[in-house]
């Protein structure tokens, strides 16, 4: 199965890291936002939306119209902060206030989470079990290999299974990874898909039976202002490459993928799979 994911915090980002005027950025993300559920209705798709509690709180009427065309509302924090920055009890305060904001916008109990970054690691199992408090049945902030913010090297299968922790269970569907130059790297999203070319992705796609997208409506935006200013030790180069390398083309690619490929939400594939016959992961 493929699960098509999107992480929506777009807005947010724009506006906190100064990328641009909102009266130029907040059309071309809108744009882009209603190009993708046009296609996803032209394909009878529906998709899983990760939505952020602040840019909700600012922005309810993009949570409400992706939940009003029928797309599951999930939950990627309220501020954005890396889980390796915070304490428990922030992040209990954070993940309680984002489900609230994004339940009452959409309407509908808000069941699958995806952390900033996928910064769930060996240091903070925890989260896990704050999650299953606050109502959560699925998680997807795993990334089963080692990465620059967060990563879960020990945590060895990129498919789903039950994640037990502390008395707690929970339904995790990691991030899908692919080999490549003797290291485990991610390719269905973010800054990989940007990177690779179509015809790669789309070969790992169709050999896969289990694959995880995660789109960020920036990795769309070709007109996007680039940022030069770098931050103490950072080098320009890469960060060219982490942020802006092959946006010409992304959403074209993006639209490609869509078109070629079969997609379900997170909710979806839930009913997909056998439970019963999935590994069972002590963390
Ligand atoms: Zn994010």
């Amino acid at each position: 199965m493929n699960i098509l994911t999107f992480d929506i915090e777009d807005l947010w980002v724009y506006d906190h890291y100064k990328i641009g005027n909102k009266e130029d950025y907040i059309p071309r993300l809108d744009s882009y936002l209603n190009q993708i559920l046009d296609l996803l209705d032209e394909r009878g798709f529906k998709a899983t939306f990760f939505c952020l509690g602040i840019m909700a709180e600012r922005y309810p009427e993009v949570i409400k119209l992706i939940a009003d065309r029928g797309h599951q509302i999930g939950c990627h924090s309220y501020g954005h902060q890396f889980l390796s920055d915070v304490s428990r009890e922030e992040f209990e305060e954070d993940t309680c206030k984002a489900i609230s904001i994004l339940e009452n916008i959409a309407g509908n109990k808000v069941t699958a989470y995806r952390a900033p970054a996928f910064s769930i690691s060996e240091k903070n199992k925890w989260a896990l079990e704050v999650l299953a408090q606050n109502g959560i049945l699925f998680d997807c902030s795993i990334f089963p290999a080692i990465r620059s913010f967060g990563g879960f090297p020990s945590y060895n299968t990129d498919r789903p299974a039950i994640v037990k922790y502390n008395g707690i269970t929970m339904k995790e569907f990691p991030i899908s990874l692919t080999d490549m130059l003797g290291k485990r790297i991610a390719y269905s999203g973010g800054g990989y898909f940007r990177l690779f070319p179509y015809s790669k992705i789309n070969k790992i796609i169709n050999r896969s039976d289990y694959v995880m997208t995660y789109f960020h409506l920036r990795d769309f935006d070709k007109e996007q202002e680039r940022k030069t200013k770098l931050v103490d030790g950072e080098n320009l180069i890469l960060r060219y490459f982490k942020n802006y390398y092959g946006l010409n083309s992304c959403f074209s690619k993006f639209e490609k993928l869509i078109r070629e490929n079969e997609f379900v939400s997170l909710e979806r594939a839930d009913t997909m799979i056998d439970w019963n016959k999935t590994d069972i992961i002590n963390v």
